[in-house]
């Protein structure tokens, strides 16, 4: 396991080359599952943040010039290295975020077909050419372009595949780029730009600065009119001020930001499924995801079987470090996190919620919080409005289709909602009025490379993966030609 770390990248990588932060300083990377110290990692500093700056502005022009087909191949040859070295990524990935190791391996697949997908879509893009339909005497030329170097900024709770998801289309479409990997995980992001310059993506095009200060980074390039694109996944407070800083220079924005997902339950719903959904929409990640399950409406008549079988379900799900055999269930990322869960399930109970498994967090090393469900929770408890990003289920009931819809819907976040029935005319009309970017029926997972990611309201705008991910990256421009 050490020997694993031993030999990760622990540098800033500056345009290709790997070195120390310009004053040397550098910060501790932690396990969740036991609160060691695993490695310590570069402090990207105002100097190193320049550098990056003035490279990715400076290979921007010749990487735009690339062919298509070039970009294409780099990206695939990028999923082939992650799919040959799958094993030592996922391991890296629960020593540094806590999920374990059968979650890790699930997320390097999910990972690597960001890149398989956008390198595929790199030769895709096109424009048009056509009589002016107004005048009908000229022509117009529609074609697209890289928008230009980007800042992506990349959150803890999947290290990797929220990297994959911006690198791939912006590589793709021919963007050069910086990014901030979250400070707690920044072994991944810098281990995947290694693999990167492997499969040949040449100098200049990628920086990769891990920081104690995320706005030490992110601050200067914004600040630089020269940078002609964002893109953020995090939290929606972070995220509304990305927006504000953007302004000055109006750069393009990607907002992958907050969600608080209703899942619903229908009385002529298959049982199984719905728990089944349930289990997977909520506790994928150890329920820390944007798209976790947050809220469970469950119409009454199949309440009590419901809250039976989830609970069973979830109280025996195995709890521990990551790399332990069978577990299901890691650590949560920090004593921050964990706290967090504590607060919102302790609000609940104190207003007259009850659980019917968990409830507590776990004594020892590591902060580890107990799979739960809670019930009879009053529409006041704070987990109904708060994401909980930890593996907790609060179940409340509803009686009629209009009811569901209204408590689904009662929330500034709209990322995805949930709801499972037989009923094909209902999962079509209640899935149009949700108020969501994204909706599974009958499924508690959503996320497809294919499929284009995203949500509306304090969720944010944008979408990733996908035809639709690349155009995030592209700018159209048009030329108006006279005929004579
Ligand atoms: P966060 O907003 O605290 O941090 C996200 C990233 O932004 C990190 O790299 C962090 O260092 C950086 N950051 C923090 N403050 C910044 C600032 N002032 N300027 C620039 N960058 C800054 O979020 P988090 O705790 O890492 O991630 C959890 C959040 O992310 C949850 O709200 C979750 O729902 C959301 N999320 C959304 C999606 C999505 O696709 N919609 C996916 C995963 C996570």
């Amino acid at each position: 396991m050490n020997e694993l770390i031993e030999r990760m990248p622990k540098q800033i990588f500056l345009a290709g080359r790997w070195r120390d932060a310009a004053d040397g300083s550098r910060f501790a990377v932690r396990d969740p599952g036991n609160e060691r110290q695993l490695c310590e990692v570069a402090d990207a500093q105002d100097a190193d943040v320049r550098e990056a700056i003035d490279a990715a502005v400076a290979a921007q022009r010749e990487w735009a010039a690339t062919a298509p087909r070039e970009r294409g191949e780099i990206l695939r040859r990028a999923w082939q290295l992650m799919t040959d070295r799958a094993e030592d990524l996922a391991l890296l990935m629960t020593l540094e975020m806590g999920k374990s190791l059968a979650e890790s391996r699930a997320e390097v697949t999910y990972a690597a077909e960001f890149f398989r997908w956008f390198s595929e879509e790199a030769v895709r893009v096109d424009g048009r050419y056509g009589r002016n339909p107004a005048g009908g005497g000229g022509r117009m030329l529609v074609s697209k372009h890289p928008v230009g170097p980007c800042v992506l900024i990349t959150p803890w709770n999947f290290p990797l595949a929220m990297g994959t998801r911006k690198l791939g289309p912006a590589i793709a479409a021919g963007c050069t780029m910086i990014v901030k990997p979250a400070q707690l995980t920044p072994l991944s992001m810098l281990n995947l730009a290694g693999l990167l310059r492997e499969a040949g993506l040449p100098d200049g095009v990628l920086s990769v600065l891990p920081a104690t200060s995320a706005s030490r980074v992110v601050g200067p390039a914004l600040a630089d009119a020269r940078i002609r694109k964002m893109s953020f996944t995090g939290s929606t407070e972070v995220g509304r001020k990305l927006v504000e800083q953007c302004a000055p220079n109006l750069q393009r924005m990607s907002m992958e930001l907050g969600g608080n997902a209703p899942f619903l339950a229908f009385e002529d719903a298959s049982l199984d499924d719905a728990v089944k959904g349930a289990v997977t929409a909520k506790m994928r990640n150890n329920g820390e995801s944007c798209v976790a399950a947050n809220r469970f409406h469950v119409q009454a008549s199949i309440a009590d079987e419901f809250v039976r079988r989830l609970t069973e379900e979830m109280s025996s799900m195995k709890v521990g470090h990551g790399t332990e055999d069978g577990v299901k269930v890691g650590p949560l990322i920090n004593a921050d996190q964990r706290d967090k869960v504590i607060e919102l399930v302790d609000d609940a109970l104190a207003r007259g919620a009850k659980t019917t498994t968990g409830g507590k967090a776990l004594d020892g090393d590591g902060y580890f919080y107990a799979p739960t469900v809670l019930t009879d929770v009053p529409p006041d408890a704070r987990i109904l409005h708060e994401e909980v990003f930890g593996p907790v289920a609060p179940v409340t009931t509803f009686e009629t289709e209009d009811e569901a819809v209204r408590l689904a819907d009662d929330t500034e976040f709209g990322l995805v909602a949930y709801l499972f029935t037989r009923d094909l005319d209902r999962a079509v009309r209640v899935g149009e009025r949700l108020a969501t970017g994204m909706i599974g029926v009958n499924t508690g997972l959503v996320s497809n490379a294919a499929a284009p990611f995203g949500g509306v309201k304090a969720s944010g705008f944008g979408r990733e993966g996908g035809a639709e991910g690349i155009e995030e990256y592209l700018d159209v421009k048009y030329l108006a030609l006279a005929i004579k």
